[in-house]
């Protein structure tokens, strides 16, 4: 049964809105005190104050489920994951937080080079099962739709059946799934010194496969010195348009490159990391409509600098955020630990920061028509928090406090 009353709660935050949020719009979350929602058939059907929306209102056939005393909000979006990846890299986090060097951890197996051997050597079945339960973990923090990368393969069969999983989870999992390839997520080692025939190879085999079974909406790449230039991502990018991709850039992210300059450019729907990125580029991204997708979660693993939230937003920008759950640089897919990030080490208000994970994590993933706010329409997806305010989710620092999360008008998870 997906038909479902959430009744007397003591507010909804509802994120109001079918695009994205910029600059002051951000603060806008739309509360409804004392609020109702009823989810038909998993969508919604109606959202408002209690007495007004359930006088007359027949509930037979609905499930009923009393929100007093607690908020109520959209399910969560992370907008930039890479969560489908063989092996695990606790050494090298380990011997980082010790002082360990760039080739002390290359000797002891660590670097993305470790996390590419263990995918291309993990089985499907092996990945599958290991997606289900970070998705069941994502859950649990009020995730209900999560953006998944390729880019551990960084040859088209383990890129592909990276995607092959995803497309599995989708079916079989509450949380839906957003799939990207980033084939260009680093040089292999077999492609060392020839990074333009790696690009060509990219586009000409990874590109092509991928679109030919349909196993991606979204095209990513990390534009970053040593990596890949600006010249080389413009020149993928642009090809993967053409094929019918949308685009997604890691840009900026360890030094300036240029990378926001481009997004804004290509018109990218957002551009990632940024935390090195210029004036001039996060302005030039802003008269684009590029979203910014800040990763907080990296920033505070590898002890850098955050991005410049308050001056993307306080100059009219979009922030969306995400966790960016990966096993080398950002291994943690917590929700509360990015809302105190944002709002404690970035200074965004925490209204800023609910928008940047609801209706701006929803259009960083072109989904802003369908999930991201509690509006008539859009899909059933919501949270109920074990707080009477949303204020708790800032103020209890680093805790969950999500208690129910509903998908499509049926609860999928319930925390007693
Ligand atoms: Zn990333």
């Amino acid at each position: 049964m997906r038909n479902i009353i959430i009744k007397n709660a003591k507010e909804i935050v509802t994120s109001t809105g079918f695009s994205k949020k910029a600059g002051e719009e951000m603060k806008n979350i739309g509360v409804i005190e004392d609020g109702s929602i009823i989810i038909t058939d998993g969508i919604i059907e109606k959202v408002g104050k209690t007495k007004e929306i359930l006088k007359d209102f027949d509930t037979e056939g609905y499930e009923v489920v009393d929100a007093s005393g607690k908020s109520v909000l959209p399910g969560f979006v992370d907008s930039h994951t890479h969560f489908i990846f063989g092996g695990y890299r606790e050494e090298e986090f380990n011997l980082r937080l010790q002082g360990a060097t760039y080739m002390e951890i290359m000797k002891s197996g660590g670097g993305i080079s470790g996390t590419v051997k263990a995918t291309r050597d993990a089985t499907k079945d092996e990945l599958f099962e290991l997606g289900k339960k970070r998705l069941d973990s994502m859950m649990e923090f009020g995730v209900t739709t999560v953006e998944g990368k390729s880019g551990y393969g960084l040859e088209t069969d383990t890129e592909i059946k990276q995607l092959e999983v995803m497309v599995d989870l989708d079916k079989k999992h509450p949380v839906d799934i957003v799939r990207t390839y980033m084939g260009a997520h680093d040089i292999p080692v077999e492609y060392k010194g020839r990074t333009d025939e790696f690009i060509d190879y990219l586009i000409e085999d990874g590109l092509l496969k991928v679109k030919e079974k349909n196993l991606a909406e979204f095209c990513d790449i990390f534009t970053e010195e040593n990596v890949f230039s600006i010249e080389q991502s413009r020149k993928l990018l642009s090809k993967a348009r053409d094929m019918g991709f949308k685009l997604k850039m890691h840009a900026d992210e360890i030094v300036q490159l240029g990378g926001a300059e481009l997004a804004a450019e290509l018109g990218v729907l957002s551009a990632d990391h940024l935390l090195q990125a210029s004036d001039k580029g996060l302005l030039a991204m802003r008269d684009s409509g590029v979203i910014a997708t800040l990763l907080p979660g990296t920033a505070f693993s590898l002890k850098e600098d955050y991005a410049r939230a308050r001056y993307i937003i306080d100059n009219g920008g979009a922030v969306a955020l995400a966790t960016d759950y990966n096993p080398g640089s950002c291994y943690t897919n917590s929700i509360p630990l990015l809302i105190a990030l944002g709002t404690i080490y970035m200074s965004m208000s925490i209204e800023e920061v609910i928008t940047a994970l609801t209706i701006n994590g929803a259009a960083a993933v072109d989904r802003e028509d369908t999930i991201g706010s509690i509006d008539v329409g859009k899909l059933g997806d919501i949270i109920i928090l074990d707080a009477p305010s949303y204020k708790f989710l800032s103020y209890n620092i680093a805790v969950n406090l999500v208690k129910t999360v509903i998908k499509k008008g049926q609860i999928v998870f319930d925390k007693n």
